[in-house]
């Protein structure tokens, strides 16, 4: 296979497939929560009052 991580384009690892690591699956997941925070305020009748600012890595 020569399948590549979708965040940046390194030969992904089976681990963390599709991904090449933690990082990355990480960077994907903020990208795919930050669309659904913006889909999610147009509706503003579930809008749970959370400022939804990220944990500070510490790595
Ligand atoms: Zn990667």
């Amino acid at each position: 296979m020569s399948a590549r991580c979708p965040t940046c384009g390194r030969p992904q690892t089976p681990e963390f497939r599709p991904f090449c690591s933690k990082r990355c699956a990480d960077v994907d997941l903020q990208r795919w929560l930050s669309g659904r925070y913006v889909i999610a305020g147009s509706r503003e009748d579930e809008d749970e009052d959370t400022p939804g600012s990220p944990a500070p890595s510490d790595d």
